[in-house]
């Protein structure tokens, strides 16, 4: 059973009857255990639709659906599954006590994966889930691989139980489902040959595995399960040498890069990033793969939209690892703008010094960074610090903080985006 969270107004759904509330049993006869379920077997045109309403009245629903047309109905969230395992580098082992309660849920939902990109172990998935996946055809599905060995696999994971990840993706993969995968690389536990093996297993599966992305473990100051070597530029050096012969290899036989560094690796190794070309269509940009370069890319291509801003006095909040990159996108922007822009990069007070990533940064960074800035005209901060409710990690409000703050703040993605906006040209 599913339940009705919000029913779209002049949609079949608002028709038919079903209100907010109402429960959804079955589709032409088959249980409905969640959303994928709902949104696979309404897929048909001719539906019977058995419902249970709020007031308890029992009703069947037999409808011709009108090609191309949704039932405009949104449902409750669904139960997410929980992770069963303990890896080394769990990012949300690592959170400090006291934040809201969502972020420290650890799921690994392969459901969550297909709808969201979200990535899953696949450790929880049972022969039922598996079944699922392939008559649904969930593809592609992103998956955290992080090594392919099925003994180091359970040592990363700390989870005797894990299942064999090769076995597991050869039997999708003859199902037709495709991945993106990600190894998360913990020195002297999954790299070197252990790498080596991963990747030349994904390989091996073809064009199943559409992507590969090798990122470095990053810890916060609160990591305590962690027993590993820590990454150092000289490790991020090797780790970019080994995915550099693996995408030299996959452009010469399959015509592209395949597997990725992620950004972070760059940084860390004091590397140049490359250049668009290098990914392709950006598959893996939220997991950090190329984020740089589009935004390079981006800014490029905005600086004519910009209006000019002379003598404006902008301040750019981020985090420490972006000090060496800003630098020339902030010239760009000057001189198409002729406002004067300050950096002011932030170390991360609540995950510490090591998490130097500016999407991280909280609301009392912002707030230090800001506080006493009478110089400035207007602030940038990090859109990806807040989420949809406009909130940052440590529970500060966005909007409450902006109005205690001396100049306008603004997220934002790309500079651009909040520059070349209307409002903010005619503020300007
Ligand atoms: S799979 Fe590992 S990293 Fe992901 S939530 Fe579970 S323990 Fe944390």
């Amino acid at each position: 059973m599913v339940r009705v969270k919000a029913v779209q107004d002049g949609s079949i759904a608002e028709e038919l009857g079903i209100v907010p509330g109402t429960e959804l049993v079955s589709v032409n006869g088959r249980e409905l255990a969640d959303f994928l379920d709902w949104e696979f077997l309404t897929a048909d045109d001719e539906l019977v639709i058995e419902a249970k309403l709020p007031d308890g009245e029992e009703i069947v629903y037999e409808i011709e659906r009108p090609e191309g047309e949704g039932m405009g109905v949104e449902l409750e969230p669904p139960t997410i599954r929980r992770c069963a395992n303990r890896c080394e580098f769990c990012f949300i082992e690592g959170l400090p006590k006291g934040l809201r309660k969502p972020l420290y849920v650890r799921d690994d939902d392969y459901r969550l994966s297909f709808a969201y990109g979200n990535f899953a172990t696949l450790s929880n998935l049972k022969d039922r889930d598996i079944a699922r996946i392939l008559e649904y055809r969930l593809s592609p599905l992103y998956i955290s691989v992080h090594a392919t060995p099925w003994e180091a696999r359970k040592v990363l994971l700390n989870n005797p139980r894990v299942p064999n990840i090769v076995d597991q993706l050869t039997r999708l993969a003859e199902g037709g489902i495709q991945f993106h995968c990600q190894m998360v690389v913990v020195p002297g536990l999954n790299d070197g040959a252990i790498l080596e093996e991963s990747l030349s297993d994904l390989w091996n599966l073809g064009d199943a595995v559409i992507s590969a992305a090798v990122v470095p473990v990053g810890l916060t100051q609160f990591s305590h399960l962690y027993s590993g070597e820590s990454m150092n530029p000289a490790k991020a050096r090797e780790l970019i040498a080994q995915v550099d012969r693996w995408s030299e290899r996959a452009r010469k036989e399959r015509g592209e890069t395949w597997v990725f560094g992620s950004d972070e690796l760059y940084l860390l190794a004091g590397v140049e990033l490359p250049g668009a070309e290098h990914y392709g269509e950006f598959a893996q940009i939220e997991n950090g793969i190329g984020a740089v370069t589009s935004l390079r890319l981006r800014v490029a291509d905005g600086l004519a939209d910009l209006p000019r801003l002379d003598g404006m006095r902008i301040g750019v909040v981020t985090g420490k690892a972006m000090v060496d990159l800003m630098p020339e996108l902030l010239d760009q922007l000057t001189e198409a703008t002729g406002a004067e822009f300050t950096l002011i990069p932030m170390e991360n007070s609540l995950f510490g010094p090591t998490i130097t990533t500016a999407g991280l940064l909280v609301g009392a960074d912002i707030k230090r960074a800001l506080e006493g800035r009478h110089d400035l005209d207007l602030a940038l901060i990090p859109a990806e610090t807040i989420n949809e409710d406009r909130i940052f990690l440590d529970d500060v409000a966005f909007d409450e903080l902006r109005t205690t703050l001396p100049m306008p703040v603004h997220p934002s993605y790309d500079f651009v985006d909040v520059l070349a906006s209307e409002e903010f040209a005619v503020a300007a």
